[in-house]
């Protein structure tokens, strides 16, 4: 479903990847781990189109994304790509059900299937007596599921976390990871993971380990 074929990335000359190939099925849950600076977060936004790769090219279904440029690359994004980041981003002046309706309504579609969808996916993480707090009245581990269903109102082909359990403690973190698992049951949906949780990211179907800008095993 998402192919990277030999993906390099330069910055100002410098490689920071260096040939990097993955394949990912639909429904798989991905995780990338390796120490720090060795290219998983470059090569998570590249993966998610957020960043250009400077040789090398990402399929999503037979999509060329290396080759969307401007508002289609915007609109592709929104439409195809789910994000979770360490810092939830969620804004402040929103209620957790309008953040999570926000890119649908970007997406174009009709208000009402936008908020049933996200009333049903906030219900589905459990945040039903959750909907119209602000994130600042919401736990940690709270935000970040409102995030979860941001992520997911577009119904994406696949959702690129970035350390979604760094700022969380173990319990919470356990329990984010573990809803990952319950999402691709329910929806089989896909997830590629950048984490440094040691106990997690075992956790998953498979693990590729990054090192210095390759991946050295799946
Ligand atoms: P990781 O996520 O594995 O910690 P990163 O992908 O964040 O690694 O970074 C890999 C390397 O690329 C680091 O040496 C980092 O400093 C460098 N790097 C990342 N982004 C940029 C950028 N925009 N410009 C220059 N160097 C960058
Ligand atoms: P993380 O800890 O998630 O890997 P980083 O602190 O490495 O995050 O990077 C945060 C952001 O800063 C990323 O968008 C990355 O591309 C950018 N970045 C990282 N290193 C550099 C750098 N040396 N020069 C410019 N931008 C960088």
């Amino acid at each position: 479903m998402l192919t990277a074929r030999n993906v390099t990335k330069n910055y100002s000359n410098l490689p920071i990847l260096k040939g990097v190939d993955i394949t990912v099925s639909k429904g798989e849950i991905v995780t990338i781990v390796g120490s720090s600076g060795a290219g998983k977060s470059t090569l998570l936004h590249i993966l998610g189109t957020l960043d250009t790769p400077t040789t090398g090219e990402i399929l999503l279904n037979d999509v060329n994304l290396t080759k969307l440029k401007g508002n289609a690359l915007a609109d592709f994004r929104n439409r195809h790509i789910g994000f979770i980041f360490q810092f939830h981003h969620l804004l402040p002046e929103f209620s957790a059900l309008e953040n999570v309706c926000i890119p649908g309504f970007i997406a174009g579609t009709a208000k009402n299937a936008v908020r049933e969808k996200a009333m049903f996916l906030l219900e589905t993480l459990g945040m039903q007596d959750r909907m119209d707090h602000k994130p600042n009245a919401l736990s940690g581990g709270e935000q970040q599921r409102v995030a979860v269903a941001r992520a997911l109102i577009n119904n994406p082909d696949v959702v690129m976390a970035d350390e979604p359990t760094g700022n969380l403690d173990s319990r919470n973190a356990r329990e984010l990871h573990n809803l990952f698992f319950e999402l691709r049951e329910k929806f089989n949906q896909t997830f590629i993971i950048v984490t440094h949780n040691e106990e997690l990211a075992p956790l998953s179907d498979r693990q590729l380990v990054m090192k210095d800008g390759r991946i050295i095993s799946h």
